[in-house]
């Protein structure tokens, strides 16, 4: 059957007020040709550095903006072209845990109003008694104390706070939720505390989650696959257990390198990267990443290499990858 979510070749172009260089308007290629699928039940995790267009996608995906190209397609049907009336039972399916909860809770409402909004926008309930029974269900669900129905958003921690974001979430009854870093800026017990959460109900729900993080340690521990960002674009995509074990993008083994590792024995090759993330108004030519890859050569600076099956379900982007050519980055990435 068709994947819930899939993207196809997103592009997300913002131009730059006033920015005139030699006479053409400056653009911010945020997102330039990104495609993948997320599966009903499945994981997803989109990592990167800031800046790279990672949040640039979940938003695309929300319907937040008019994309500059590409297409999102939501169980079957294209919705990124649809008028807000149209996409608005649609945009019930697919709901977002931002980072900070502080903000994206209205304060001047009780968590009870806050996990009800949905229902009563979406109509979900057929009755006042069916209300209240699904704003307790639904407080159930995250693990809300019932007595938290009453009390204002101020009165909750942080970790608590994003138990009521992942309720307004559920509330609306979703297929999909995008969470954008939605536990970075938690205490590491907290932390593991809203991934195992949203592992269970994901489990209990079958929710399929794409999951926006720099933070490669929590995405290690709750997805099943990762696509890797850099400049806009997805450089490798794979299930968790190739990214980490055995990444075949120079830049993923760079990403990794950064991350400490528990058994220091582990084959997890570094590399330390020079320089700084080039601008996403003037890209490199060639590929992206020639500017900070250590294994850089001469086709780099002049040929764009394009996402290729490598392995199965493992997809790179790098010349070194190449049919023929397979596992040289591998090698070429080295031992420490
Ligand atoms: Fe490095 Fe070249 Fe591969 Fe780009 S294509 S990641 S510059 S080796
Ligand atoms: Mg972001």
């Amino acid at each position: 059957s068709r994947p819930l979510l899939e993207v196809n070749d997103l592009k997300k172009y913002f131009p730059i007020k006033g920015g005139l260089l030699g006479g053409i308007k400056a653009q911010v290629h945020a997102v330039d040709g990104v495609s993948f699928h997320v599966s009903r039940g499945e994981t997803l995790s989109l990592v990167g550095e800031s800046g790279c267009g990672k949040s640039t996608v979940g938003r695309a995906i929300l319907g937040l903006f008019d994309i500059t190209a590409g297409q999102v397609v939501l169980d079957g049907k294209r919705i990124d072209q649809l008028s807000a009336r149209v996409l608005r039972p649609l945009r019930r399916r697919m709901q977002v845990v931002f980072q900070d909860p502080f903000s994206s809770l209205n304060p001047r409402m009780k968590v009870r109003d806050i996990i009800a909004e949905p229902v009563r926008n979406f109509g979900l309930a057929t009755s006042k008694a069916d209300l209240e029974h699904k704003i307790r269900a639904v407080a159930e669900l995250v693990r809300l104390p019932q007595d938290a129905l009453g009390r204002w958003p101020h009165e909750f921690s942080g970790g608590q706070r994003q138990r009521i974001g992942i309720a307004r979430a559920l509330a609306a009854e979703p297929d999909l939720i995008i969470c954008d870093e939605a536990v970075s800026a938690l205490d590491v017990s907290v932390k593991a505390q809203i991934v195992n959460l949203l592992q269970e109900l994901q489990k209990q729900l079958g929710l399929a989650l794409l999951f926006i993080s720099h933070d490669l340690a929590v995405v290690e521990h709750m997805t099943h696959r990762v696509a890797v960002m850099y400049l806009g674009r997805i450089v490798e995509m794979a299930p968790k257990r190739e990214i980490f074990a055995a990444p075949r993008h120079p830049y993923t083994s760079a990403l990794l390198s950064a991350v400490p590792v528990p058994e220091p024995a582990t084959d997890r090759r570094r590399v330390v990267l020079k320089g700084d993330v080039p601008s996403p108004i003037n890209l490199p030519s060639g590929c992206r990443f020639h500017t900070r890859c250590p294994y850089a050569f001469d086709r780099c600076r002049v040929e764009d290499p394009e996402l290729r099956l490598s392995d199965k379900d493992h997809f790179v982007a790098c010349h070194l990858q190449q049919p023929g050519l397979a596992g040289v980055a591998g090698v070429a990435v080295g031992q420490d």
